[in-house]
């Protein structure tokens, strides 16, 4: 029986001919195509010399064509999609943190396909510097200056070496940095304070306890290698119950009685007040400063809303040493960053911070969820003949990414479960969600958004919140396209 099967494998030739295989073809090349035809006829082959029977024969058979498709989609589609991120986790280190604004998609765009003044002074018609970009801006909105660079682990890093490490300074041998033992944290298993500090040549000197840490233990531990006092914000974190930190003022006021400068690294760079929203422990960049810390590091695509960067700002000669260290070079940022980050700052300057997804969200009531998810469950009635029920439950959004732990956004969840499926199928099949067939003839369209969701007591829930309103479409066809059981 099976050997009549072997006589229905399709030649490469005709494989090619068929319009879906013809389609690659035409997209990416015949000669790829063909070696990836040949190398799927052959895994195809042994999967049917090893079949247990002709119906398991005849599956491997069948799946030939649809197999080709998808080795060249993956092969050379893009590594890099969108996703639908309906965990309900604002700033999603593993998503790519904040989704920019329009406006600052639009000027990456233009900056990135064009010739710029990157590094051209236009008035004096020659070269100039790349960081005057954003610098107008950052000192508009701060009140002092400021310089941008890859990301904030970077902005820790080299403002530590600046200030404190790098090569001896006068044969003084390296600078010390103090730092509370409550602030050594590690943010996303990979920025490590000690760490960074360590390869920044700066010495770390750790004062207090885990959870106790006075001004008088930083008084203490000062002497003449200590170049700087270092504050981490606690950013994804939050020790309770028997705890002690000196205040801002109070550091602020020590730093100054010592005539050593003091750091902050804020993690997250929040430019506005988030007190209105339920959020109480995030400070704000501008009350850092204005308190009368000396410099502070914060990300851009934190709670910012912008693109990945880190930025220093503070006293104007501290900021210019940092500038001037020759690892600025190496931490600088791509025109199509500035252009990003300008237009994220002018959200700001223009009092239209709802530009920004981050603070959409941030500012989205749980009546506007509540009502959003309302109407998303009613317009799945069409499933719940198949299997499906969904329900409304009342739940959390956090913020994430390392800022304001233990404090989150009033939500209402969807929660979906399916008479067949397990949540833990829900969600893989989710997450693999492809295009409709309609566009599978386009297989490099960027039609299929995989969807994140959560899943808690069996259930997989998804938080419309993160969620934007024009994907709530292809949610749905997600949806659709699993229930086939
Ligand atoms: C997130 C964070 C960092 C690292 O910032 P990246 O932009 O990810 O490099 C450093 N410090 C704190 C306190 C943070 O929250």
């Amino acid at each position: 029986m099976k050997a009549a099967l072997w006589r229905e494998i399709p030649s490469v030739d005709e494989l090619l001919g068929r319009p879906a295989v013809a389609a690659l073809c035409a997209e990416a090349g015949r000669a790829y195509v063909v070696d990836r035809v040949r190398e799927v006829v052959g895994q195809v082959r042994a999967e049917m010399g090893a079949a247990a029977g002709e119906a398991e024969a005849r599956a491997a058979l069948e799946s030939l064509e649809p197999r080709i498709v998808d080795a060249v989609r993956r092969a050379l589609g893009p590594s890099l999609v969108a996703v639908i991120n309906a965990t309900g986790v604002l700033l999603h280190t593993n998503l790519g943190r904040a989704p920019m604004s329009a406006a600052a998609a639009k000027a990456v765009m233009e900056a990135a396909t064009s010739y710029t003044n990157l590094e051209y002074d236009l008035e004096a018609g020659r070269r100039g510097k790349r960081d005057v970009h954003a610098a107008a801006l950052l000192r508009q909105l701060l009140g002092v200056p400021a310089v941008v660079v890859n990301n904030n682990a970077a902005a820790v890093f080299l403002a530590l070496h600046e200030m404190a490490g790098g090569p001896p300074q006068g044969g003084a041998g390296p600078g010390e940095v103090i730092v509370s033992r409550g602030e050594l944290i590690e943010i996303g298993g990979s920025f490590r304070i000690p760490d960074i500090m360590a390869r920044s040549g700066a010495v770390l000197r750790e004062v207090g306890t885990t959870n106790r840490t006075r001004v008088a233990d930083y008084e203490r531990s000062l002497n003449e290698r200590t170049r700087l006092l270092l504050r981490v914000h606690p950013s994804n974190f939050r020790i309770l119950g028997f705890t002690e930190r000196p205040s801002l003022e109070e550091m602020v006021a020590l730093a100054r009685s010592a005539g050593l400068p003091l750091m902050e690294d804020l993690g997250s760079g929040c430019l506005f007040d988030l007190r209105p929203y339920g959020i109480q422990d995030e400070p704000t960049v501008q009350e850092s400063i204005r308190a009368g810390v000396d410099l502070v590091t914060f990300s851009g695509d934190k709670l910012l809303g912008g693109p990945q960067a880190g930025v220093i700002a503070g006293r104007a000669d501290l900021v210019e040493r940092v500038r001037r260290n020759p690892l600025f070079r190496a931490l600088r940022v791509d025109k199509m960053t500035y252009a990003a980050l300008a237009a994220t700052l002018r959200a700001y300057l223009s009092d239209r911070p709802d530009e920004l997804p981050v603070v959409r969200m941030i500012r989205m009531s749980a009546e506007e969820v509540a009502a959003r998810a309302r109407a998303f469950v009613a317009g799945l009635k069409a499933l719940e003949g198949r299997g499906w029920k969904f329900e409304l439950r009342a739940g959390e959004s956090v913020i994430g990414g390392g800022s304001t732990p233990g404090q989150s956004l009033p939500t209402t969840l969807v929660a979906a479960v399916h008479a067949r499926l397990s949540a833990a199928e829900i969600e893989t099949r989710l997450r693999g969600a492809t295009p409709p067939a309609s566009s599978r003839l386009a297989p490099f369209a960027a039609t299929a958004l995989p969807v994140i969701a959560r899943v808690e007591e069996d259930r997989v829930l998804l938080d419309l919140r993160t969620v934007f309103p024009e994907q709530e479409p292809a949610l749905r066809g997600a949806l659709e396209s699993i229930a086939s059981p």
